[in-house]
């Protein structure tokens, strides 16, 4: 009988766990992607950037002989739908790490064992599975470093072939037209704009792996900081759909190690960064919409949605020039320098004092590469209410951070059309791309600080003593 493989952030055919034991059954294999609940409670720009990767992972597996077959619902009601229609005796899938994932797939994983189904989970989004990093004393590593250093010698199994053939089943199922689902709906600036910004299936991904570990990754660990340069990898963007594996990445960076390229070593830490961030939701799961440290509880965050300066926050115009920046990158590419997260989550939850869950959720709604898991950790991080996190009294200054990260502004200039006269195409897009109701134009004059730096800096480090 067939085996419905369902696929999710796991959009390959490289190194590819799951489908290859499935492709070497000689069963046939109906692949299937659910635009299912998880998928709905996406924000608009991860659910646009999945429809593309769908869409052209739908045409990678028309290129084996094989098909994707699209289906939307509830997960578990589609799932039984196809098992009737094909006469499946098998549903199996790449294991996901983030709690509504796996609310979904236990539930699914017992209720098909209960059909009589083989329901199978295999690995993949991840290098080490988080039952299997345990510290000396058993539990799981709430610090990063000593989880680095019990990870980093590990032997790794060496990459899987790229499936390049899947049986067929005698008939198809009927699918859906990608089209009649919307995905983009609520990303007006998709097509337009942040499309000149992605870089979408698993060939651009490799592509990608393989420049910057031939020309870049040497200097990545001076590079990754400088806001102005393309010095780092910029994979989260298929690593989040499983365009490529963790896994292959690893291996690459083990390679250029080996080869004395310097950076290669740091590229690794950042790869088991994004390990800790998933193992700390897998033990931890509150840490994706609770504070990690409870003491922070009875923080005064704001949170009001509507207050002038998170707006301002929200739309590139809180009158610090960095910050702003940072903030029209994230707006006008889906993407945001890593040194860019650190710096307005810093400004919004220490300068204008506002919960991290604010900037997360905002996060959540304007990044191609958005991450549960990572999403979560960085705020947290940021905020100091996460584990291993930034203390809250190290405020991060964006002035300093503006002269040692982007000393000839010319990151900035990218980005701000009010400021900069050899500003970036990104500037005049960031204008294109606004909703009206934000009502600016390169025109305009660039906004004061809504607060003072030392000022709101004083204020959130009184609030942090007088708790
Ligand atoms: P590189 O520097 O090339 O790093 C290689 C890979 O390592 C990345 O692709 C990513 O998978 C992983 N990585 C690097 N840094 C981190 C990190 N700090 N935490 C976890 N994994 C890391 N990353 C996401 O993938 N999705 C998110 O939604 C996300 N939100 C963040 C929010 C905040 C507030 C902060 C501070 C960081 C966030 N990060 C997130 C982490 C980091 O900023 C991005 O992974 C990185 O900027 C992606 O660019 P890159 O692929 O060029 O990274």
């Amino acid at each position: 009988t067939p085996i419905l493989f369902w696929f999710r952030r796991d959009l390959r055919l490289g190194d590819h766990e799951g489908l290859t034991a499935a492709a070497e059954t000689g069963r046939p294999v109906i692949p299937v992607f659910i635009c299912d609940e998880v998928v709905e409670s996406h924000g608009a720009a991860p659910k646009w950037r999945l429809g593309l990767g769908v869409e052209h992972f739908a045409q990678t597996l028309d290129g084996i002989g094989s098909k994707l077959i699209l289906r939307r619902g509830r997960a578990l009601d589609v799932l039984r739908a196809l098992i009737e229609e094909t006469g499946a005796g098998a549903v199996w899938w790449s294991r996901a790490y983030d709690p509504d994932a796996i609310a979904r797939d236990k539930g699914v994983k017992e209720t098909l064992k209960d059909d009589g189904i083989d329901a199978q989970s295999h690995k993949g989004h991840l290098l080490f599975e988080p039952w299997t990093v345990e510290t000396k004393t058993g539990g799981f590593y709430k610090v990063y470093t000593p989880m680095w250093k019990s990870v980093r010698d590990r032997d790794v199994p060496a990459d899987l072939p790229a499936v390049s053939e899947l049986r067929a089943p005698e008939s198809w199922p009927a699918s859906d037209d990608i089209a009649d689902w919307g995905l983009g709906d609520a990303m007006k600036r998709g097509a337009e704009i942040v499309a000149k910004h992605v870089c979408v299936g698993e060939d651009a991904a490799s592509t990608r792996l393989a420049t910057f570990t031939r020309d870049r990754i040497a200097e990545y660990g001076e590079a990754r900081d400088e806001m102005a340069v393309e010095g780092t990898s910029r994979l989260s963007e298929n690593l989040t759909y499983g365009e490529i594996s963790t896994r292959r990445c690893w291996h690459a960076g083990k390679r250029a190690m080996s080869d004395g390229k310097k950076g290669a070593e740091t590229f690794l830490k950042e790869l088991v960064w994004r390990e800790f961030a998933y193992h700390l939701a897998y033990h931890t799961p509150r840490i994706i919409d609770q504070n990690w440290r409870e003491e922070w509880d009875d923080f005064p965050w704001k949170d009001d949605e509507r207050a002038a300066e998170i707006k301002a926050w929200k739309q590139g115009r809180t009158g610090v020039q960095l910050v702003d920046a940072a903030m029209r990158e994230l707006y006008v590419t889906g993407y945001m320098h890593n040194r860019g997260r650190m710096i307005v989550a810093s400004y919004l939850t220490k300068h204008l004092m506002t919960h991290w869950k604010v900037g997360q959720a905002w996060f959540d709604d304007c990044l191609i590469d958005w991450d549960p898991a990572s999403n979560a950790m960085g705020w947290q991080w940021s905020a100091g209410s996460g584990p291993d996190a930034t203390p809250f009294f190290r405020v991060f200054n964006p002035a300093t951070q503006a002269e040692k990260f982007d000393p000839n502004r010319e990151y900035r200039a990218r980005f701000l059309g009010e400021l900069f006269k050899n500003h970036g195409d990104e500037a005049k897009d960031f204008y294109k791309a606004i909703p009206e109701s934000w009502h600016m134009s390169i025109t305009d004059d660039y906004p004061e600080p809504v607060v003072a730096l030392d000022e709101g800096r004083q204020r959130a480090l009184d609030a942090y003593q007088s708790r």
